[in-house]
């Protein structure tokens, strides 16, 4: 028989891992223990948070289950520790002060402004009422303003802001969703503007160009409609072609969104989304030129939401920079760098700690994973026993520190083509080890001597490793899916350092986290000019005709031609064949950006059918320039170009597919490099791989590009056990 059991009382410490700190977590537990009727307290420890809680057993197991499943949404619960303790007894459940602890610290990626916020913001009855820092809990800055942990305000670049007696109450009420809010401001004790927001949409509407400072630097902003406006941003930027995002409210009148787009659009991360464009979006054909997609974003800021809905229209929105220089992040550095670009400044005076640019995703994978994601952690595979500091590449470049089996990816860096972003790789990096309290033990770099990032790795007085550019994009992709087993790894890149000494760049290689064997290659082709001929395809398609005995239509070419006698480096890059082609069909012979060529090849073809170019395969070498000649010989015979780049892209995927299938010791293949950025080409390899019955793994969490090669050398280095 059945008797009721008299209550049992218990303490618990639980310590919870993950993004706990600057999330709400506090707060949250607080109403949690009060609703079980549980004393005790919690506080942030070192990179943890600690909690105790005593009460009825029942209440205390109530308690570790809605820690996991019912934490804030932008906290990431990856560990809780529970240990037993004596009951203590005690009276309330209290926040306590923030203590040491000596663990992984974690702190959360910027979160775009709450729907509270939001409503509050546009309240004319509320205290914030149109105030352009309001943050809560469940948004903010966070990374961008965090100097160190654990995450408090005193840490912060918001420690100049003393809280004024309402904020202050909010602050400490347990009840309110301001409860330890450590970016909690208002307009009697925050942060202010620099100039009245009446003039700057005055500039913009007038055409101007307004440099506005953001979460991770300033933007330049200037009316999306405006022919006029986007002449002079591109004219004073020296940015040709390359595309602008636009910030809108309605993403939907400019760009045909999918679920999962619109999903991405609105998450808490708010990144640029690259989506196909509608023939009737009302923005100037020079915010994309050339494109079939458009990079959209929603406001996330409330200085952004306030800036977007008076002026009612699509703004462009890009990094505050010169071409390729790094985003200006400084109240002065901006107006020295961008002070003849911009017709006005709206600025504000909360520090930015650290740069963080926009975060850019394609369908289902990032092309740039920062603000809102990075520093979020990445698990590894393979857990590292040292502390290592991965460089990463040159271009899109990103680098990424590893302990135990978390990675932290930094947020993009951009090319590290010139001093001032040389300059700003080693700040960033500086103040990131900081963060994370980390010291290199180990060393990631890629092969390339010429790289800004190898030449410092190269002066890191600690123990090296070297990996090839194509082997750390494979085992980027390998990685994030918890992939440890051997697999073969179809890598379309630019081009990447080979262990030859050559440029690779169309690989098919097997391989696992700790080494690779390079099995399958584009036929390599010479480089005319070397990299001059990465800016002008042209003399590639020049190169790959004459090699297939076809006439070569360029009238420059017998004076380029003579160097192939004195700087011709050879490349199996796949996207230098692309940019072969586009050059060829007379869709651009000149690229102003890397990439312009084969993404506009892309858009030509967009969804045309076409059978593949035949690509003949002799032992490890696929014969590219035979698309190249096909190509060719079809636009003689007066055949669709639309048509022939299709034929080009289908020859392309059903050629390393069929290697793929060649090789068959491996049922797994990874995708990877930047040129599986093009949708059209990673859709038909998916497709004729999966006829072949192989399981294919694509990049979800890390970029195809360059910008996930440090999580790969990160990898690599963590299997070889250094
Ligand atoms: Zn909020
Ligand atoms: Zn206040
Ligand atoms: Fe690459």
């Amino acid at each position: 028989m059945a008797t009721a059991s008299p209550t049992h009382v218990e303490r618990c410490r639980f310590e919870v891992g993950g993004i706990v700190q600057g999330v709400g977590f506090r707060p949250f537990t607080h109403r949690l223990a009060a609703r079980l009727g549980l004393v005790g307290h919690v506080r942030n420890a070192g990179a943890r948070v600690e909690i105790e809680v005593e009460g009825a057993s029942e209440a205390v197991d109530a308690f570790a289950a809605a820690l996991v499943v019912e934490a804030p949404a932008a906290a990431r619960v990856e560990h809780v520790a529970r240990v037993d303790l004596p009951p203590r007894g005690g009276s309330e459940f209290r926040i306590a002060a923030s203590g040491p602890g000596a663990t992984v610290p974690a702190v959360g990626p910027d979160l775009a402004t709450c729907d509270d916020c939001l409503r509050e913001l546009l309240d004319p009855g509320d205290r914030r009422y149109r105030y352009p820092f309001l943050a809560c809990t469940a948004c903010g800055p966070r990374f961008t303003v965090v100097r160190a942990l654990p995450y408090d305000r005193e840490r912060t670049t918001l420690d100049a802001f003393p809280l004024c007696a309402d904020c202050r109450a909010e602050y400490e009420d347990p009840r309110d969703r301001r409860f330890h809010a450590e970016a909690i401001a208002c307009p009697a004790c925050g942060p202010r503007l620099s100039l009245a927001l009446d003039e700057a949409l005055a500039v913009l509407r007038a055409g101007g160009i307004l440099a506005v400072k953001g979460l991770g630097g300033w933007h330049l902003a200037c009316d999306a409609a405006d022919d006029a406006a986007l002449a002079r941003l591109r004219a004073r930027k020296a940015r040709d072609a390359k595309p602008f995002a636009v910030m809108t409210a309605r993403p939907e009148a400019l760009v045909a969104l999918g679920a999962g787009e619109e999903a991405l659009l609105r998450s808490a991360a708010r990144p640029i989304v690259l989506a196909p464009r509608l023939p009737d979006a009302g923005v100037s054909e020079q915010v994309a030129p050339g494109s079939r997609r458009l990079g959209v974003l929603l406001p996330y800021t409330p200085l952004h939401h306030l800036l977007v809905s008076d002026l009612g229209r699509p703004l462009v929105m890009t990094s505050g920079n010169r071409s390729d220089e790094p985003i200006a992040v400084g109240d002065d550095e901006a107006r020295d760098r961008l002070g003849t670009i911009a017709d006005a400044f709206l600025g504000h005076d909360r520090p930015i700690h650290r740069r963080c640019e926009d975060s850019v995703v394609c369908g289902a994978f990032p092309v740039r994973r920062s603000r809102g994601l990075a520093p979020a952690p990445l698990a590894l595979p393979i857990a590292a026993r040292r502390t290592i500091v991965a460089a990463g590449g040159q271009l899109k470049g990103t680098f990424c520190v590893a302990k135990g089996d978390r990675a932290w990816l930094s947020p993009h860096l951009g090319d590290l083509d010139n001093d001032a972003a040389r300059r700003a790789f080693r700040r960033d990096l500086a103040l990131y080890l900081d963060m994370l309290a980390a010291r290199p033990e180990v060393v990631a770099h890629d092969l390339h001597p010429d790289y800004a990032s190898t030449a410092w790795a190269l002066e890191q007085d600690v123990e090296l490793v070297g990996v090839q550019h194509h082997h750390a994009h494979a085992a980027a992709c390998l990685a994030e899916h918890g992939e440890t087993s051997p697999a073969l790894a179809i890598v379309l890149d630019g081009t990447g350092y080979g262990t030859d000494g050559t440029l690779w760049g169309g690989e098919l290689l097997r391989c696992d986290l700790e080494s690779f064997e390079r099995i399958a290659h584009l036929e390599p082709v010479p480089l005319p000019g070397g990299e001059r001929a990465v800016r002008e395809p042209w003399r590639v398609a020049a190169a790959y005709l004459e090699r297939a005995g076809r006439a070569v239509p360029f009238e420059r070419w017998p004076l380029v031609r003579q160097s192939l006698a004195v700087n011709a480096p050879l490349s199996s890059g796949a996207g230098r064949l692309l940019d072969a082609v586009a050059a060829l069909l007379g869709v651009r012979d000149i690229v102003s950006y890397e990439g312009q060529a084969a993404i506009e090849l892309e858009a030509l073809a967009g969804d045309t059918v076409a059978d593949p170019y035949p690509c003949r395969r002799a032992g490890g070498a696929l014969a590219g320039g035979d698309l190249v000649a096909a190509a060719h010989d079809d636009l003689r015979d007066g055949r669709r170009r639309a048509e022939i780049a299709a034929a080009v892209h289908e020859g392309v995927a059903s050629a390393f597919a069929d290697a793929c299938a060649a090789a068959g010791d491996a049922d797994t293949v990874v995708l990877s490099g930047g040129c599986l950025q093009n949708v059209r080409l990673a859709a038909s390899l998916r497709r004729r791989l999966a006829a072949h019955g192989f399981t294919v793994l694509t990049h979800r969490l890390v970029p195809p590009n360059d910008g996930g090669l440090s999580y790969g050398q990160a990898a690599v280095a963590a299997a070889r056990r250094s």
